[in-house]
């Protein structure tokens, strides 16, 4: 039976390429883009699940390699779930996720009207033939004042229902097998077993 044993992990981001390298199994060898130099394509989709799949299918026409890309992102709903699929443009638009989060603070404050919110992550694994899978993992919780120093982008803002630290205060491996992307990834791997 076919068995992948090397994968493209889509992306440019560092903490999403961390986590999604430490859900596979550590037989499968994980290759960056940037190895290979190979840069993002354009985010031209709707949604969590249209971007991932434009991104594996992108990765995998340049490299020819199994691809594992992920779209992911903050919604909050009393700013009408934004950021949302433009949760990176707007890290990029305020100069940085630390004054993005400090905006998203002043709006939610502001909007006054509770501090709901999920953290959404896509998944696509994209192979030979146009074969894919996508699915898609959300976990919900409250936006928060900024606390902790770990993980990446918006973990500092974000409380996972359930629990008092924020993502950034959750020790890495707490966080990874809660989250957003694992839920996505555990969908994914009862598809993919036999192959992994
Ligand atoms: P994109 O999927 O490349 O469009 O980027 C998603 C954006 O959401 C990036 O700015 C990420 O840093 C942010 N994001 C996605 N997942 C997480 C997470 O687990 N923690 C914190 N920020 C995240």
């Amino acid at each position: 039976m076919f068995k992948i044993d090397k994968i493209l992990i889509g992306t440019h981001n560092k903490g999403k390429f961390r986590e999604i390298s430490d859900l596979l199994p550590k037989k499968i060898l994980k290759i960056s883009p940037n190895s290979l130099n190979i840069k993002s394509p354009d985010e031209t989709g709707k949604t969590f699940a249209a971007n991932s799949l434009l991104k594996a299918k992108y990765f995998y026409e340049k490299s020819k390699l199994v691809t594992l890309s992920d779209d992911s992102g903050l919604e909050i709903e009393c700013l009408n779930n934004q950021p949302g699929i433009y949760s990176a443009r707007w890290a990029k638009d305020f100069g940085g996720f630390d004054n993005a989060m400090t905006e998203i603070l002043k709006k939610v404050k502001k909007a006054n009207n509770g501090t709901k919110a999920r953290f959404i992550s896509s998944l696509t694994i994209y192979w030979e033939n146009k074969k894919f899978i996508t699915e898609v993992g959300k976990i919900e919780g409250n936006i928060s004042e900024k606390r902790g120093l770990n993980g990446f982008g918006y973990d500092p803002i974000f409380v996972p229902n359930g629990y008092s630290k924020t993502f950034a205060e959750m020790d890495y491996k707490k966080k990874l097998l809660i989250d957003h992307r694992y839920i996505a990834y555990k969908k994914l791997e009862g598809k993919i077993k036999n192959y992994i």
